[in-house]
């Protein structure tokens, strides 16, 4: 039975909320033409026990928590910034830490992260509401992306600028190393397993050798190059395929548009039907963590490749340029929007899906159950309340084959529908905190990754204030 998946917070986004490429673009005739590059020495930079590719939610929580426990962590990230998306990327609404029921089942890092950020920088509902089917608090929340189905969650939206130095000082804190405007080219592989990674960086290219190496590239830059099996299958009813670059503009006054939506609906439906009409890819603004700042993270634009440098190239192209048109239309036609300004593009391209690990196990559909997995890491919200909660398991982080490194975050193994949820941010803090952990025990044990006592990692992630489906006891005997 596969009923459409509701991507996105649970609300439904229909096909018309995504443009199609227009496939007879322009593109670049492939040269089909090679040049070799002389075999050289590259000097190596560091050793390490635990080495994290990628700053984004799911590579901080693993540098946090593999320092955490003992292991010498570096973090590498190509950017200036911690957070990736979260951050860079403007995705700076955090889709949802609790169930339908209202409990919080993300916790360990991400409960730190978040519970760390100043008052000012966080905008959602408090703990009292999660989980409560109040009509008014409900409809309160679900303009401001924190209620689905009418349902209260906790779904902040936060200041990207708190977040990125919450993350940047965590990561100190923790003892891991930071290093930013390094980017892992590719990885250093003997017999089968990923030992390290060679990196540019203004210095030129480097190496840095690794016990393990955590993927936390959003895009299975190291497992893919490295010869692991990955899948890009994709579910065309759903956006979980899409890209497009978010922007912020200022000088707004949100409080003022949102009664508009909420008493004028007729005239909110014709202004969206005009911007149709005019630019065709046209998208509605969101809630950010302060009334004068507008959040867009569409229009999400579908038929392009995020591992394509020619079409990541033409999505930064077409969003910065819809952002102009949208600021036309918007101070044209929507009260609150009069004074509006370019406030910011994303530094990061908005990428929700590349590739997804073979891992030794995945998370599908039919998963969605309530089983608990034997080997669990943690428990993801479902996609509606019509779901249980769903068991993620360690084996989704572990490559069938390659040894030596470990896959979190939006680039897990799961289906194209689980993938909707599981890349979610909560969701990606939950699985780099488990990679973390997991790669420091597999060097201290000095086993492969796939062989790491699950008993001991799962001892650890509920040290680390992770939240499991079920009691030590009840888990052990699943
Ligand atoms: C437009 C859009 C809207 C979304 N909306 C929501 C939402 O509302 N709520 C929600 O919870 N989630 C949302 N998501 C999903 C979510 O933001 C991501 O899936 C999540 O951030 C993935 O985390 P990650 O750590 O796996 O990867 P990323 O956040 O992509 O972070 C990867 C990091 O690695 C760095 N990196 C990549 N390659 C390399 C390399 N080779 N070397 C060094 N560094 C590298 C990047 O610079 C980046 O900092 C949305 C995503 C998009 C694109």
């Amino acid at each position: 039975m596969s009923s459409p998946p509701e991507p996105e917070g649970g609300r439904l986004i229909f096909r018309s909320e995504t443009f199609a490429a227009d496939p007879g673009r322009a593109r670049r005739a492939p040269t089909g033409e090679i040049v070799t590059e002389a075999a050289r020495n590259i000097p190596l930079h560091a050793r390490c026990d635990v080495l994290v590719v990628g700053g984004g939610p799911s590579g901080i929580a693993a540098a946090v928590a593999a320092a955490r426990q003992g292991a010498h962590t570096i973090l590498m990230e190509r950017h200036n910034h911690l957070g990736g998306l979260s951050t860079g990327g403007l995705v700076i609404w955090i889709d949802r830490m609790t169930d339908w029921t209202g409990q919080r089942v993300i916790r360990g890092f991400a409960e730190e992260f978040l519970d760390r950020l100043p008052a000012g920088a966080v905008n959602g509902p408090a703990p009292a509401l999660w989980g409560t089917r109040d009509a008014a608090s409900a409809a309160w929340w679900a303009a401001r992306t924190s209620a689905f189905h009418g349902i209260v969650t906790h779904s902040p939206t936060c200041d990207p600028e708190a977040m990125k130095l919450a993350a940047q000082e965590m990561v100190l804190e923790s003892g891991a190393e930071l290093l930013f405007h390094a980017w892992g080219a590719s990885p250093v592989v003997t017999e089968g397993a990923v030992r390290g990674v060679f990196f540019e960086s203004k210095q030129g290219r480097r190496a840095i050798l690794a016990g393990c190496t955590v993927d936390a590239t959003g895009d299975g830059d190291l497992f893919a190059q490295a010869g692991a099996s990955f899948n890009d299958d994709i579910d065309a009813r759903d956006i979980h395929h899409c890209m497009n670059t978010s922007w912020l503009f200022g000088g707004v006054n949100m409080p003022r548009y949102q009664r508009w939506r909420a008493e004028e609906p007729a005239a909110f439906s014709a202004f969206l039907q005009r911007g149709r009409e005019r630019i065709r890819l046209f998208d509605k603004a969101f809630a950010s963590w302060r009334d004068d700042v507008a959040l867009f993270m569409g229009p999400r634009l579908s038929g392009y490749s995020a591992v394509d440098v020619e079409d990541l190239t033409a999505v930064e192209i077409q969003s910065h340029r819809l952002m102009v048109e949208h600021l036309a239309l918007y101070r044209e036609g929507a009260p609150g929007f009069e004074n509006a300004f370019l406030m910011l593009s994303a530094p990061q391209l908005g990428v929700r899906h590349a590739r997804r690990l073979k891992g030794v196990a995945a998370v599908t559909r039919g998963d969605w159950d309530g089983r608990v997995r034997p080997d669990e890491i943690g428990v993801s919200p479902s996609l509606s309340p019509k779901f249980p909660n769903v068991s993620v398991p360690y084996g989704a982080l572990v490559p069938e084959r390659l040894d030596g490194l470990l896959a979190p975050g939006r680039h897990m193994s799961c289906d194209p529908n689980s993938h909707s949820f599981l890349r979610e941010i909560p969701q990606c803090w939950m699985t780099g905190q488990a990679a973390g952990v997991a790669a420091a025990l597999a060097v201290s044990q000095g086993v492969a990754p796939r062989a790491v006592d699950v008993a001991a990692l799962q001892a650890a992630l509920r040290a680390g204030g992770a939240h499991f489906s079920a009691s030590p006891a009840a888990q052990s005997a699943a």
